[in-house]
């Protein structure tokens, strides 16, 4: 295991009715800031619970932050939060409204000229504006970590940033939120954390035993409880461990001691940009080729995932390996999800040359766990996607 450091200051609130607790959690004299998406939460009765809560407070709210944030939008709350002298802010949404409220904690305190600098400059948020959340779909864990991927329709551009300001005070999640997600948006969630746990155990082997053992139990879980969450999100044994497992995927603590790739992501990241296409359908098209292309230096762990976490136990240990991604592949189809770029648009030629030129002009010249991804690889991977 490699030396680390964690430390994850945010309180979950887990169950049934703690949306009730809020009150406990923000500062009495705060001037909060409700935002929120467009508009479930009223149709759903999650607004109604989370005004209720907040009665005793002084609250202006900010509604209509669309999937994928969008820069524009946010500039508008922005202004909101300065003209209204805002000292709080809760996200009720999925990731899209979180991530849409990191980057608010963190452009109400800079300093800089354009707060969209924080993105292309790489600018760390060490301190922002204290926020909740009230998490309304299960899927990118943003509710307990620090970071936020933001969108710039005017330049096609979808970019991270964050910091360890950008850590959510609190964030509740009652399971029974899910009653009203649509199946898409389930399959999402449940494509996208187990794509976050990927990203974060198929590397090299290294010598953490409990890092592969915890990875490899949120993938178990999320493979058994797909079809329960699915057919029926209602069932609220399957809803609290869909919830728990996509919150685990990406809180920091899978990560710790351990390589991490992440080449998925930023390669998905662009396929939204470009065409809009969900997240978590990005990295069902691009982690399939990613693993097929770098498969030599990721075989001993695709083989001990295919064994521990689909049962595969005949043949040598490149046929396992190769069963692990094409089980992996067959897991998304079953949710539903398309795996190929085809799938989502016929106009995908002279996508792969694209977002190579892309990674050039921003130097990203070396990803994945062993930094070693250049441009030309990544043209390559999108190529295989199509
Ligand atoms: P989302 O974009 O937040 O929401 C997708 C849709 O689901 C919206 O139309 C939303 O409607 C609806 N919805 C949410 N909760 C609902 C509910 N309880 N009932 C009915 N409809 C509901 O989806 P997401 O997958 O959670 O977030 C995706 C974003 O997160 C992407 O931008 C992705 O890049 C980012 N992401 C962030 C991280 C991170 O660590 N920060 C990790 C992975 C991905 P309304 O708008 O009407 O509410
Ligand atoms: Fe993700």
């Amino acid at each position: 295991m490699k030396n680390f450091e964690y430390q994850n200051p945010t309180k979950i609130l887990f169950g049934k009715d703690q949306i009730e607790s809020i009150g406990n959690e923000i500062p009495k004299n705060a001037k909060v800031l409700l935002l929120f998406g467009g508009g479930s939460i009223k149709k759903n009765g999650i607004y109604d619970q989370v005004t209720s809560a907040l009665k005793e407070y002084d609250v202006v709210e900010f509604g209509g932050i669309p999937a994928n944030p969008e820069y524009a939008v946010l500039m508008e709350a922005l202004s909101v939060i300065k003209e209204q002298k805002i000292t709080y802010l809760l996200a009720v949404g999925g990731g899209s409204v979180i991530d849409g409220t990191k980057f608010l904690a963190s452009a109400a305190l800079y300093k800089g000229e354009a707060p969209w600098n924080i993105l292309t400059q790489n600018i760390r948020t060490t301190e922002g504006m204290p926020f909740g959340t009230v998490l309304t779909l299960p899927a990118t864990g943003s509710e307990m970590n620090s970071g936020a991927v933001i969108t710039r329709a005017e330049t096609k551009e979808k970019l991270a940033m964050g910091g360890p300001g950008l850590f959510p005070q609190f964030s509740v999640l009652d399971p029974t939120v899910i009653h009203s997600i649509p199946k898409r948006q389930l399959v999402n969630g449940v494509t996208d954390a187990f794509n976050h746990v990927l990203e974060q155990y198929m590397t090299y082997p290294v010598n953490a035993l409990l890092q592969d053992r915890i990875a490899e139990s949120i993938l178990q879980t999320l493979i058994e409880i797909a079809p329960t969450v699915i057919n029926n999100p209602k069932d609220y044994k399957a809803a609290a461990d869909f919830m728990w497992s996509c919150t685990m995927a990406l809180n920091g603590l899978i990560q710790k001691g351990v390589p991490t790739d992440w080449a998925v992501h930023a390669i998905g990241h662009e396929l939204t940009a470009l065409f809009g296409i969900d997240h978590a359908r990005t990295l069902a098209v691009i982690a399939p080729s990613h693993y097929t292309y770098n498969f030599e230096t990721k075989k001993e762990k695709l083989a001990q995932y295919a064994e521990r976490v689909w049962n595969v136990t005949e043949g040598t240990l490149e046929e396992k390996a190769k069963a692990g991604i094409a089980k992996t592949e067959a897991f998304f189809k079953s949710l539903d999800i398309d795996t190929k770029l085809s799938d989502y648009t016929k106009d995908y030629k002279g996508t792969a040359q694209e977002i190579s030129k892309r990674f050039t002009d921003r130097g990203w010249n070396g990803l994945g766990e062993h930094q070693n991804l250049t441009p030309a690889d990544v043209e390559k991977i999108v190529e295989m996607a199509y």
